[in-house]
């Protein structure tokens, strides 16, 4: 919509908005109108067209969920530009990271030899970072040098304190071989099922409701089925931000007549599409989602045949729900209760409704109730197992679920089969010829907690950067700095990284080949374009190097021969053959034997728990665990920017991005900005019980009152600093989006971080 006609006759000009500069208008970067201009007129920057490329590589997007396939055009050992490749999730499309974010990849500061700490070098948890000077903290060491330290470490912590005094945590960024390599080198390697990974931090309780729910943690129906839904409840997430290219198959979806409800205490870019915007107040996804059932079952629009067939413990949820009249709920929620039930009916009268969220529901104490709502809701209306219905948690990183479905999850082994399951357990134990632990591990925020306690020593960090994404990192860092081993394997000097003792040089998404799974379940096939840089390895021979010191008799060359034993251990995927990935490029489980053309809707004639019945549980209203007070009267939201992906580790050391965001903004409404004294720009402090930043305001009038909201990418302001590490019981997944802060206008807004060689004042 950015890009139209103004003025009339001989003056009529194409423009941004109303004839605004690109810069301030609603553009979004995302460079769509440059791959479609036929022209030549709109063309990429820097002469990107006309350098020359000596090949082309076909992979996938390294960032969301989504998993874009795309180009990228070579020449030599450097990526010219990328394009859009015509896969199932996005068609040619790309957003902004896609298509612009690939020259982190030949940053400066790229990692190109293993790194040892120096002696005498304290690890702090309050460290001022510089990644451009790493030879302050680190000498450099030869790759026999770093792995004989690291493994022979790692032998003696497990021989001498026991296995479970190891730990590692694996990448929803490495590929699916990297995923279940990493784990089974914990699992027979270390000897306990102390792994996990990021999925912990977004979706744990999404996977804990569906599995006890519904027998299965993925997605019923892709993401592109809401151009065949009716409805589409659209709640706790905001897709143009964290999965742009799903957000415009939104919104062609609107425009051919689906009716939108989105519901978020965020007011964000698609409430304009939407039918029922809901801004309801934050915490009280329970009160809402139980109001709408409550209508549902109140006014006899319950799919009774759906639900006396297919579900168990109606009963139960009906008189639960009861007591959750929209008329008691509308002063919880902030919702009218006329607008409650118009909702509630339209989607159980509709002929498919589809539900989609994000981490808006699953990252809070009550974050497993919130998705029960979600899948009970589903069920009660039967809007399940036909095209354009179905559940959807738009997973976040573009590996995490089959990094989930890889094993990299404490509790179970690949295929979600439980660890203290006797059959799985001896099913996993004759498959690796190795003795296995039989009770589950400990998560990502207790394996922190268990190395202040001291049983944990050493730890094997892959591709994630805990020190920026735990909750209150303060905590996560100083757990870091004790440890007697940790290993960082990863591409920057990430803040991890920089506590580490021995830091192992990786490979770029770019540099490596390997299989990724996205949001829709569909397995895709992401090639080498490029060269590591200096003596930088790839993930997976790092991995096969460790378990191999580890005394671990592992002979793979290659993740073809990875992939052949996970199709062994996974039975959804065990029809997928690499050629036919190498053929066909993707191919969506469940895909249990070869030729089979893999299911874009599951859930058709029964769910795959115990007696194929889903379960519906009742919610109560559980309030976040630290409440806004007289001293902390903010409630504190984070997230992410459209332009970083995560702890900013790639992105912001991306030219095109870092340019867009070069620095840490909270966003707040303008009234209370107003209130504060603080003009948009200025710097504000943001304060809570656990550590405060300081950085610039930004007005959204989408932010409510009394809120704010900030992009956890920044090193210089931790978002992180601030976030409560309380956790939802089920899935252990820590409060994100809630917790209570103060803030004052003024302070001194640290100085702003450059990636380009060295810290940059503002
Ligand atoms: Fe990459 Fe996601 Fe953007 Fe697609 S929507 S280009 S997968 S970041």
């Amino acid at each position: 919509d950015v890009i139209g006609y103004a003025h009339r006759g001989a003056h009529s000009a194409i423009v941004f908005d109303l004839a605004d500069p690109m810069g301030e208008s609603t553009c979004v970067a995302c460079g769509e109108c440059v791959q479609a201009c036929p022209t030549g007129a709109l063309a990429p920057a820097n002469d990107a067209y006309l350098k020359p490329v000596d090949r082309q590589v076909a992979s996938v997007c390294p960032y969301c969920g989504v998993g874009c396939q795309l180009t990228y055009h070579v020449h030599g050992n450097a990526i010219v530009r990328v394009e859009g490749r015509d896969g199932p999730a996005n068609h040619e499309r790309l957003c902004v990271k896609g298509r612009f974010g690939f020259d982190y990849v030949a940053h400066p500061q790229r990692l190109t030899k293993p790194l040892i700490r120096r002696e005498g070098v304290p690890k702090a948890a309050d460290f001022t970072m510089n990644p451009a000077d790493p030879l302050s903290v680190f000498r450099e060491a030869t790759w026999e040098e770093a792995m004989a330290l690291a493994a022979g470490t790692f032998a003696r912590i497990r021989d001498t304190r026991g296995p479970k005094a190891l730990a590692g945590f694996g990448s929803a960024k490495g590929s699916n071989e990297e995923a279940y390599l990493f784990q089974k080198l914990v699992r027979t390697g270390f000897g306990s099922n102390n792994v996990d990974h990021c999925t912990r931090l977004c979706h744990a309780s999404s996977v804990a409701a569906l599995m006890e729910g519904v027998g299965s943690a993925a997605v019923s129906n892709p993401v592109m089925d809401v151009t065949q839904a009716d409805v589409v409840l659209l709640i706790g997430a905001n897709p143009v931000v964290n999965h742009p290219v799903a957000a415009t198959w939104i919104k062609n979806a609107v425009k051919a007549g689906t009716r939108l409800v989105l519901a978020d205490p965020r007011r964000s870019e698609l409430a304009r599409h939407a039918t029922h915007y809901l801004q309801f107040k934050p915490d009280t996804d329970v009160a809402l989602l139980n109001a709408m059932m409550h209508t549902i079952v109140a006014e006899g629009l319950v799919a009774q045949e759906f639900v006396a067939g297919r579900t168990r413990d109606y009963d139960e949820l009906a008189r639960n729900v009861a007591a959750f009249s929209p008329e008691a709920m509308a002063p919880v929620c902030g919702i009218p209760a006329e607008t409650i039930r118009a909702v509630a009916r339209m989607f159980a009268t509709s002929r498919a409704a589809m539900i989609l969220w994000g981490m808006g529901i699953s990252q809070h104490v009550h974050g497993t109730d919130n998705a029960r709502c979600l899948i009970a809701l589903t069920m009660l209306t039967g809007q399940v197992g036909r095209p354009g219905t179905g559940l959807h948690p738009l997973r976040g990183q573009n590996n995490v679920q089959g990094a989930s479905d890889a094993g990299l999850i404490p509790m179970v082994f690949p295929d979600y089969q439980r660890v203290d399951n006797a059959a799985a357990h001896a099913k996993f134990a004759a498959l690796w010829g190795a003795e296995l632990d039989a009770k589950p591990g400990l998560t990502v925020v207790e394996i922190m907690n268990a190395v202040h306690a001291g049983e944990i020593r050493g730890m094997y960090v892959m591709g994630e950067n805990p020190a920026m994404s735990d909750p209150d990192v303060h905590h996560a860092r100083a757990a870091l700095a004790q440890l007697d081993m940790l290993v960082v394997q990863d591409i920057f000097l990430t803040e991890t990284a920089y506590l580490a003792d021995v830091v192992l040089p990786a490979s770029a998404f770019p540099e490596k080949t390997g299989t990724f799974t996205n949001t829709d379940r569909t397995v895709q096939l992401g090639r080498q374009a490029l060269q590591p840089p200096g003596e930088a390895r790839q993930d997976l021979a790092i991995i096969v190097d460790m378990g191999r010191r580890l005394g671990l008799p592992w002979t793979y060359a290659h993740p073809r021969d990875v992939f052949a034993e996970m199709r062994q251990a996974m039975p959804s995927i065990a029809g997928i053959t690499w050629e036919r990935l190498e053929r066909e490029h993707a191919v969506t489980y469940p895909c249990e034997r070869e030729g089979d053309p893999g299911e874009r809707v599951v859930f058709t004639e029964r769910f795959p728990t115990a007696d194929g019945r889903a379960r519906l549980v009742p919610t109560q209203l559980i309030r976040a665990a630290e409440q806004p007070d007289p001293e902390y009267p903010y409630v504190l939201i984070t997230g992410r920017q459209l332009e970083h992906w995560h702890t900013g580790s790639m992105t912001r050391r991306t030219e095109v991005l870092a340019a867009i965001e070069p620095g840490p903004v909270g966003s707040f409404h303008p009234a209370d900005l107003a209130a504060l004294g603080v003009a948009p720009g200025g710097a504000v402090t943001v304060a809570s019980r656990r550590g405060s930043v300081t950085l610039f305001a930004r007005a959204d009038a989408g932010t409510p009152r009394g809120a704010l909201f900030i992009p956890f990418c920044y090193y210089e302001a931790a978002a992180n600093m601030l976030t409560n590490p309380a956790l939802d019981p089920f899935g252990k997944i820590p409060e994100f989006k809630y917790c209570a802060v103060k803030v004052t206008a003024g302070g001194t807004p640290a100085a702003r971080f450059g990636y380009d060689n060295a810290n940059v004042a503002p």
